[in-house]
């Protein structure tokens, strides 16, 4: 049976700390502020940008909502974001993506300034999670890893399996996990011998968007199962990337969908949005 690592616990601790730093920097005049921009009527989009919104209130930032029309062109998103850029009252900006197609997402993320993009996504923030010298950590990966230190889970040697390779999770989760001296391995769909490498990790990562993929023959006795997949199931429940029912009893550690990863996520963009306020106050 496998220790349920609890992402609901650790990002409440994770919002919490950021609550009373947010405090001692309201104490000396600053109050970090978010701005989110949405493109668009997308659902799914709506309910991330309304939870954004309501940690930002809980933990004492300002946050300002930008719902922009569907047809927005390029320039103007472009214009609003040079505008929110140019603002000291705002630290963090974010663009909710994915974007309407007519609207090009790379020379959104790049019109960001590095220092207010709470998401890590910007090419130069990119490089500087690659090189480890970095402000700021893109929120679904640095989540795990938070879930991880808590648990107590150390990377250092152990055999680290990552599959998937988006820029937003896949690619920085094997960086970060190299970083704490994992020996990582990336699969994605082109993997040959999937189950034969998932099934020597003593770290698996799942970030594949298929629900249940990961089943128990894939997952080596004791291994750390980390599951950042959020799908509906044939019976429209949520359900992550590992078949949960079948891997825990083999697991030493696991996340749960929903409850594990996904709370983490909104966690790591308040850290990260407290950290952009210092910086640009030269706290
Ligand atoms: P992407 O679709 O961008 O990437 C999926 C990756 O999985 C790709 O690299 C793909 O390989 C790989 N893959 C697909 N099929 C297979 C297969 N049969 N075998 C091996 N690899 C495969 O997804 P994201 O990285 O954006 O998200 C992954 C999951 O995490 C989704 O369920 C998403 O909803 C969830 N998510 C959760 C977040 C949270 O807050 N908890 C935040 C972000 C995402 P290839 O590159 O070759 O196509």
């Amino acid at each position: 049976m496998a220790a349920i690592i609890s992402g609901k616990e650790v990002s409440a601790k994770v919002r919490e700390q950021v609550r009373e730093e947010c405090e001692s920097l309201k104490a000396k005049g600053v109050t970090p502020g978010l701005a989110v921009i949405i493109v668009g009527d997308d659902p799914a989009s709506r309910v991330y940008v309304n939870n954004k919104k309501k940690a930002c209130a809980e933990v004492g930032f300002v946050s300002e909502e930008y719902a922009l029309p569907a047809e927005t062109t390029q320039e103007e998103l472009l214009k609003l974001i040079e505008e929110l850029n140019g603002r000291a009252d705002i630290n963090g900006i974010l663009c909710q993506l994915p974007l309407p197609r007519h609207l090009d997402e790379k020379a959104v993320i790049n019109a960001i300034s590095p220092l207010k993009d709470v998401d890590a996504f910007h090419p130069s923030n990119v490089g500087r999670i690659m090189i480890g010298d970095y402000h700021f950590l893109p929120c679904t990966p640095a989540g795990v890893m938070e879930l991880m230190h808590h648990a107590g889970i150390d990377a250092a040697g152990k055999s680290c399996v990552v599959i998937g390779r988006s820029n937003i999770v896949g690619k920085p989760m094997a960086m970060l996990l190299l970083h704490e001296n994992g020996t990582v391995t990336i699969c994605h769909s082109r993997t040959k011998n999937l189950k034969e490498i998932c099934s020597n990790a003593d770290i698996l990562v799942a970030a594949v968007g298929k629900a249940k993929f990961v089943k128990a023959d894939m997952v080596k006795e004791g291994a750390v199962v980390l599951d950042v997949g959020i799908n509906r199931d044939e019976n429209g429940k949520l359900c992550g990337d590992v078949d949960f029912d079948e891997v825990e009893p083999k697991a030493s550690y696991i996340t749960p969908v929903p409850g594990g990863v996904g709370p983490m996520t909104i966690a790591m963009l308040m850290k990260n949005t407290l950290m952009a306020a210092k910086i640009q106050n030269g706290l």
